[in-house]
């Protein structure tokens, strides 16, 4: 049975939208939040940069933040190589008041690279600039981290953005499978305990490094595959 109240409201949405096509009106566009997630080596910040430079190229005036760089601060590079520089966000940097009070053209979209790194107020402030002040935000960054849970931004991200969305590059496991999840490992050894933020590289001779594992793999803390001789070593080396 059709439910008549849903049919209608139903009715009345296209009614609407082809009463401003007919008028040849655009529906007023709307400012969004996005959240695009992905495991680490998975290209995030190479899309940060193209985003970064479609907009400005479009002539649109924007803020690229990022916080802990693997870089340093105030940048955002990508492991193809690219970089641009960013405004580095602290943990208790009020986003609103730090957009707002750029000085120059208003701001009309904001850029946040390694956005698990927000506090869940932070995100929050994202979004009232979205929706009091008519600011577009495209954020990126994990989802979870090294004990695959997830951080406390990203889990507000999820909550509150308009559009959620992987990122479908995938990197891989050493097993060839999906890399769904951050492992730490320190001496070559996968640790699950520790504070949430370390910064590491996924380069194989970081200290503190970062490897992309299969859901399997990370249950199994297994880093690297088995070698001949029964020793843990990377893929590649
Ligand atoms: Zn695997």
């Amino acid at each position: 049975m059709v439910n008549s109240s849903a049919a209608g409201i139903l009715l009345r949405f296209a009614a609407l939208g082809l009463g401003a096509a007919v008028r040849g009106e655009a529906a007023p566009r709307v400012a969004q939040l996005h959240y695009r997630y992905a495991a680490m080596n998975s290209g995030k910040s190479t899309m940060v940069l193209q985003y970064r430079h479609t907009y400005a190229a479009c002539g649109r005036t924007g803020l690229l933040l990022t916080r802990l760089d693997r870089a340093g601060a105030g940048i955002v590079s990508s492991r193809i190589g690219l970089a641009a520089d960013a405004i580095e966000f602290e943990a208790d940097t009020d986003l609103v008041h730090r957009v707002l009070s750029q000085s120059g053209a208003r701001v009309d979209h904001v850029i946040v690279d390694e956005a698990q790194f927000l506090s869940p107020e932070q995100v929050d402030q994202l979004a009232l600039l979205v929706d009091e002040h008519d600011i577009d935000v495209f954020t990126f960054g994990l989802l979870s981290d090294f004990r695959g849970e997830q951080f406390p931004g990203s889990a507000r991200l999820v909550v509150l953005a308009d559009v959620v969305e992987a990122l479908q590059v995938y990197p891989m496991c050493w097993c060839g499978q999906p890399a769904r999840m951050n492992a730490r490992v320190v001496g070559g050894v996968m640790v699950r305990d520790g504070d949430t933020v370390v910064v590491g590289n996924t380069d194989e001779d970081a200290e503190v490094g970062y490897v992309v594992l299969c859901r399997r793999h990370h249950r199994a803390g297994e880093p690297y595959a088995l070698n001949p001789l029964g020793v843990w070593e990377a893929a590649s080396a």
